[in-house]
């Protein structure tokens, strides 16, 4: 690991990870969506992405609609597959 890489915390579990190694999200109008590159973002990890308790931990801390929790969801899914 090099030591100027840039270093994030997944907000679900506080693991430390290499910035590119997360999932770079932004909390806009309610809706969790991929990173803009505008405004404020958080990250996730792919181990969290992948945790269905962890998904709805977040799905509750945002109070995402039933609409956007369910389009978060389908989100993360098609991330997975994409490896
Ligand atoms: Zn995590």
């Amino acid at each position: 690991m090099q030591k100027n890489e840039p270093i994030r915390m997944c907000i679900a579990c506080r693991v430390r990870q290499l910035q590119k190694e997360l999932i770079r999200l932004q909390q806009n109008r309610g809706n969790i969506s991929p990173y803009s590159g505008k405004g404020r973002s958080f990250y996730l990890c792919r181990i969290c992405s992948q945790n269905e308790k962890k998904v709805k931990g977040l799905i509750k801390r945002f109070r995402l609609s039933t609409d956007d929790s369910e389009r978060f969801v389908k989100y993360l899914k098609e991330l997975d597959k994409n490896g």
